[in-house]
C-alpha cells in the first residue's frame, strides 16, 4: 500500500482533530439536565466551550429530551450561556426522549447546524433490504419519516429556518467534537434494515411486576465480584446512538446517547484504526464519559468497559454523569453503576436536578453533589 494514501486518510476525522486541539488550553462547562419524571428517561445536554484567550464561545446541544426539558434548555443556554445562538445541535437518535426537546430548541433558539441522520435520503441504496416485505421505495420512504417522526420534523423545522442540516456518521467532524459512531454503511445496510425488527428487551419496558411489588432479588456484588454479563443487547434505534468525542487539554470527553456494546466497540475500534496519531489506549485518556442509555445493565459489558475506562484498579479520576428519571425504578442499574466506580469512575445522576461539569468557566456558585454510591447488592438478571 502506498503510506501517502494511509497518512490521508487518518488526516481527516478524530486524528486530525485531537491533533488540532492537541496544545490548546480549553475551558470548558458540560450541563446535563433532567428529563422526565418515574420510569421515563430521556437526554438534555448542552455544552459551552472555547479556547482561554478567546471569546469565541461554541455551544453544542446533544438531545433535548422532552418538550418540557427542551424549554429548559433554552433557558438554561439564555440564563448561564448568556446567548440565544447554538452552534450545534446534534440528535444522537430518533427517540422521542431524544429529539422531542429539541424542536424547542431550534424553534426559540437561533441554530447554526442541525445534525440528524436522514435515511429516507437513501431508499434507493436500501430497498433491496426490504424486499421480502414487499416495499416500494415510496412506501419505504413514508415508513422510515414515520418511524423518525420527530426527529423527521427537526429536518422540517431546519428547512423553514434555513439551518444547514449535516449527517453524524463516523469521521465527521462536529465543532472540535468527532463522531467515532455510527460508521454509515453499518447504519444503513445493518441498523436501518433492524429498526422496525428489534424486540424491545426486558431492560426498556417497564417492568410493572418488578417496580409494584417490589419483588427485585438482589446478588451479592464487591469491587472484586462482578455479575454485569458480556451479553447485553439493545435495540437498533439505540445502537444508532451518535457516540461524540473529544479531547480538551488532553483529556477524552465522551458522549453516548443510548448507545450499546456493538457501538461503544465501533468507537473503540475507530479509535485504534487512528492509533497513528493517537498514540494511548482510550481508556488513558478518557476522563470524562456518559453512561450510555440511562444506566441500562444491556448497553455495556466488562470488556467493552475494560476497553474504554481501563480494567479495575487501572484508573482514577474519572468522570462519569448518568442522565436518570427522578423516581425510575430500572434506571440507572446499580449493576451499571458499580461497573463504573470500579473502573476509577465517580458516577453522578440526574434524577431531577440540572448537573454540571465544569473546567476553568466561572463558578456559578452551584453546590458540590455526592457520587452514587457503590452497592453492595445489586438487581438479579431475569
Ligand atoms: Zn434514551
Amino acid at each position: 500500500m502506498n503510506p501517502l494514501i494511509i497518512g490521508a486518510s487518518i488526516g481527516i476525522g478524530i486524528g486530525w482533530i485531537i491533533d488540532q486541539l492537541k496544545d490548546k488550553k480549553m475551558k470548558y462547562e458540560i450541563d446535563f439536565l433532567p428529563v422526565g419524571n418515574g420510569d421515563t428517561s430521556g437526554d438534555a445536554i448542552a455544552i459551552r466551550y472555547v479556547e482561554d484567550g478567546s471569546n469565541d464561545y461554541k455551544i453544542m446541544v446533544i438531545d433535548g429530551g422532552t418538550q418540557e426539558s427542551g424549554q429548559a434548555l433554552v433557558e438554561h443556554i439564555k440564563k448561564y450561556y448568556e446567548t440565544d445562538y447554538v452552534d450545534y445541535v446534534v440528535n444522537t437518535h430518533p427517540d422521542q426522549d431524544h429529539a422531542s426537546g429539541l424542536s424547542v430548541v431550534m424553534e426559540q433558539l437561533e441554530v447554526g447546524e442541525l445534525w440528524i441522520h436522514r435515511p429516507w435520503l437513501y431508499v434507493d441504496e436500501i430497498i433491496h433490504h426490504f424486499q421480502d416485505q414487499r416495499m416500494t421505495k415510496e412506501s419505504l420512504e413514508r415508513r422510515l419519516k414515520e418511524k423518525f417522526s420527530a426527529s423527521y420534523a427537526l429536518e422540517e423545522l431546519a428547512e423553514e429556518k434555513d439551518v444547514k442540516i449535516f449527517e453524524p456518521y463516523q469521521g465527521k467532524q462536529i465543532g472540535e467534537f468527532g463522531v467515532m459512531s455510527p460508521e454509515k454503511d453499518w447504519y444503513l445496510h445493518t441498523l436501518i434494515p433492524d429498526f422496525n425488527k428489534t424486540p424491545e428487551k426486558k431492560d426498556e419496558s417497564v417492568s410493572m411486576l418488578d417496580s409494584a411489588i417490589n419483588f427485585v432479588k438482589n446478588v451479592f456484588e464487591s469491587f472484586d465480584v462482578e455479575t454485569l454479563r458480556e451479553d447485553g443487547e439493545t435495540s437498533a434505534d439505540n445502537e444508532s446512538s451518535v457516540i461524540l468525542y473529544t479531547e480538551f487539554n488532553d483529556k477524552g470527553i465522551m458522549f453516548t446517547g443510548d448507545a450499546g456494546i456493538q457501538a461503544l466497540n465501533e468507537a473503540v475500534d475507530y479509535y485504534n484504526d487512528n492509533s497513528v496519531i493517537l498514540s494511548d489506549d482510550i481508556y488513558e485518556k478518557l476522563a470524562f464519559i456518559q453512561v450510555p442509555h440511562h444506566g441500562s445493565r444491556r448497553n455495556i459489558s466488562p470488556n467493552i468497559l475494560d476497553k474504554l475506562l481501563g480494567e479495575k484498579g487501572q484508573s482514577e479520576n474519572k468522570t462519569a454523569f448518568v442522565s436518570a428519571g427522578k423516581d425510575s425504578t430500572k434506571h440507572p442499574r446499580k449493576v451499571a453503576i458499580n461497573a463504573f466506580i470500579r473502573r476509577g469512575c465517580k458516577v453522578y445522576a440526574t434524577q431531577g436536578n440540572t448537573i454540571c461539569h465544569i473546567h476553568n468557566t466561572p463558578d456559578r456558585g452551584w453546590s458540590a453533589i455526592t457520587p452514587l454510591e457503590f452497592s453492595d447488592a445489586v438487581e438479579e438478571y431475569d
